[in-house]
């Protein structure tokens, strides 16, 4: 059922797991969300980022989203993912998204909370909340002193005055996770003393973004069916664990459900080269993305929480 993001994170907020929030390109990868999500009985944040409402359209994406939320038995919202420009995000809000989020992290601090308020005021005449977010989301190893990454990473101080400010209902951090499949060059490693502290501080919801896991035996399997991604590494299950358990509520994934599909694509294309319907061809893709979102939502502990 069409639910209130607020009120899906606020749940896992007091009850200490994080929900998953899919990116939903097209219609096979948003099924396959809700597949997943009905099948552990978990709450679930379907997200469009403006480049999939470049490729599939706003009112397209919104229809498939919700037509799957309105005869589902769990709780969906449908989120606007990293809203950069404002006038997407008053789009989005006007259009019936229950959350969106709107990425001014790129801005000065006070830049940052001018534009996030207007927005925030837009957005709760209509009964939407909104993620803002604070600090680049960056791989710790791109900082080359301790000096540089305080300056990139969320400063927990700056975090409770912003929060505070804004009103925004959840906080998207940065704590060292790296957007797409190439986050480290060694062993995974986030910031979780600096989690810690913006937890003890900021009361709203965090959300953590760039955490896609990169599952090894998808990588493999891409490989073996000819593909060649290099030497991708994702977010480790420990160190996930460790910031769902540390206040995360909301974890973005969509490099996973990448490899997913690309991984079930090659494979019925290796094993069955006279295979041409596109409905056969995009269903090996559908189950190996929800096995991966299964896989995820347990990870994250929102199993059974619906
Ligand atoms: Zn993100």
């Amino acid at each position: 059922m069409l639910t209130p993001t607020k009120k899906i994170l606020l749940k896992a907020q007091k009850q200490g797991y994080a929900v998953g929030a899919f990116n939903i390109n097209n219609m096979e990868i948003s099924h396959a969300v809700m597949e997943a999500a009905e099948r552990e009985k978990a709450p679930v944040i379907c997200q469009t980022s403006e480049g999939s409402l470049e490729y599939a359209g706003m009112d397209m994406l919104l229809a498939i989203g919700r037509q799957l939320a309105l005869t589902s038995k769990v709780p969906v919202a449908i989120h606007l993912d990293h809203g950069k420009h404002p006038e997407v995000v008053k789009v989005a809000i006007a259009a019936g998204y229950q959350s969106v989020m709107y990425d001014g992290s790129s801005n000065p601090f006070e830049k940052n909370i001018e534009i996030t308020s207007g927005i925030v005021k837009l957005a709760h005449e209509k009964n939407v909340s909104v993620e803002a977010e604070l600090g680049a989301i960056a791989g710790i190893e791109d900082f080359v002193s301790v000096k540089e990454r305080d300056a990139h990473l969320t400063n927990p101080k700056q975090a409770l005055e912003f929060t505070k400010r804004t009103r925004c209902d959840f906080l998207a951090i940065a704590i060292g996770t790296l957007h797409g499949a190439y986050k480290f060059s060694g062993r995974s490693h986030l910031d979780i003393s600096r989690l810690k502290e913006i937890k003890a501080l900021v009361k709203v919801p965090l959300a953590l973004h760039g955490a896609s896991s990169v599952p090894k035996d998808l990588v493999k399997q891409i490989e073996k069916h000819g593909g060649k991604l290099g030497t991708p590494v994702g977010v480790s299950d420990g160190d996930l664990k460790e910031a769902v358990k540390n206040g995360i509520c909301k974890v973005n994934t969509d490099t996973d459900l990448r490899l997913a599909f690309t991984a079930g694509v090659r494979k019925i294309l290796t094993q069955e080269p006279g295979e041409f319907d596109p409905r056969k061809i995009l269903a090996s893709a559908y189950d190996e993305m929800v096995a991966t979102i299964r896989w995820k939502i347990k990870l994250l502990g929102s199993s059974n929480k619906a």
